[in-house]
């Protein structure tokens, strides 16, 4: 919020209500990160949990067929945008084979 006029108190609308749907685009949440999670293609069984559990919709399915080492092939993958990722974690709770790594960021 640096160098940007914040609303004085009788410009918030009553509530605090949010009054512009979809503007979340507008405010980056990955900088909140201290832990990055990292999806590992090989061990993922594209269930789609992490998709469906994600408060930010921070995952997104990769429309492109991947291979396996093992030789199984998959018609798509996920992948973190990390843009929104705020790293809250509960991908890598929810994930039913552990496939997602939780690291800590490094900036
Ligand atoms: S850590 Fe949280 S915000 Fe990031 S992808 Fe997982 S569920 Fe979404
Ligand atoms: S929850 Fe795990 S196995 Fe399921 S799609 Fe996400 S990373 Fe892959």
């Amino acid at each position: 919020m640096q160098g940007k006029q914040l609303p004085k108190w009788n410009e918030i609308p009553p509530g605090g209500a949010i009054l512009e749907p979809g503007n979340s685009v507008k405010r980056p949440t990955g900088d909140w990160r201290t832990f990055r999670p990292i999806i590992d293609k090989e061990k993922c069984v594209r269930c789609l949990l992490c998709w469906v559990y994600c408060p930010d919709a921070a995952i997104k399915i990769i429309d492109e067929p991947y291979r396996t080492a093992s030789g199984k092939e998959w018609k798509f993958s996920v992948e973190v945008d990390y843009t929104f990722c705020k790293g809250c974690g509960i991908c890598v709770e929810e994930c039913p084979v552990k496939a997602i790594e939780f690291v800590e960021e490094v900036k």
